[in-house]
């Protein structure tokens, strides 16, 4: 392995069952059974392990109404991550199903967007519907881990390590970023909520919950400007992430599946 090539994973421990008229902002004709998975990504390489989002836990779910599939450190664990040993983690946003599980980390630094830590702190939390994403405990965490020295600030392109890189997306949160992950199989792109599904970067879509329409659009360009190919961008919330990508191991189908290998088509 070069010192710059990684692993990449994504580990699903949610799920939401909800009607596709629901992920698009204009509605769906189709009105059909589009459910959302909800993943974390663990990026693996020689500089150690990278997590990408922290999730929810149980009662999160319980408020929301998301089931949670399994516990997000069973997941790590499977995987042989130990979340004690984590000592990085990026943030793409502060949505509540990216950045809860805020004690699981207590070694890491976390990564963010200077946009996204304002957006959340600031005068847009004082209108319902910018609000509703987001959950104040997970924003005063976040706070706290500034006040302790463990943020790390992003301004749109930021390295985290050699091979590992942020880019601001903005649109669907202001300070939403994206990250690129240098493979064997060549630049992956973890899309993040800067594409919830296929459907929405395939189709030139958008999902309900959105700061700015335009940047969401533009955002598309990106990710596959970043990506080596369109094949190689990974939604954020897409069941058939774990469809495309073989699982780790037989035992772990369906929950913990690799990225940097050539996708199934389907
Ligand atoms: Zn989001
Ligand atoms: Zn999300």
């Amino acid at each position: 392995m070069t010192e710059d090539v990684h692993e990449v994973y994504a580990i699903r421990y949610g799920h939401h069952d909800r009607r596709s008229s629901v992920n698009f902002i204009d509605g769906d004709p189709h009105d059909a059974l589009q459910p959302l998975d909800f993943f974390v990504w663990a990026i693996v390489g020689p500089s150690g392990v990278t997590i990408v989002d922290t999730g929810f836990d149980e009662a999160m779910g319980q408020k929301r109404q998301r089931q949670i599939t399994k516990p997000l450190r069973e997941g790590l664990l499977a995987l042989g991550v130990t979340p004690e040993s984590v000592e990085r983690v990026i943030i793409s946003h502060l949505h509540y199903d990216h950045c809860g599980n805020y004690d699981l980390f207590p070694r890491a630094r976390y990564h963010l967007q200077d946009r996204e830590m304002a957006y959340a702190t600031g005068r847009c939390m004082c209108h319902r519907v910018t609000r509703t994403p987001f959950e104040v405990e997970d924003v005063v965490a976040m706070v706290r881990k500034v006040f302790d020295g463990r943020a790390v600030f992003h301004d749109g392109e930021g390295e985290v390590v050699p091979g590992v890189t942020v880019h601001h997306i903005g649109g669907h949160s202001k300070g939403l970023q994206s990250v690129r992950v240098k493979t064997r199989r060549g630049y992956v792109v973890l899309a993040a909520d800067a594409s919830h599904l296929y459907a929405h970067i395939d189709g030139a879509r958008v999902f309900p919950v959105v700061y700015n329409v335009g940047e969401v659009l533009e955002g598309y360009a990106t990710l596959k400007r970043l990506a080596t190919s369109p094949r190689h961008v990974v939604p954020g919330h897409d069941p058939l992430v774990l469809k495309r990508y073989p699982a780790v191991k037989p035992a772990l189908e369906s929950w913990v599946v690799k990225l940097d290998v050539e996708p199934k088509d389907g």
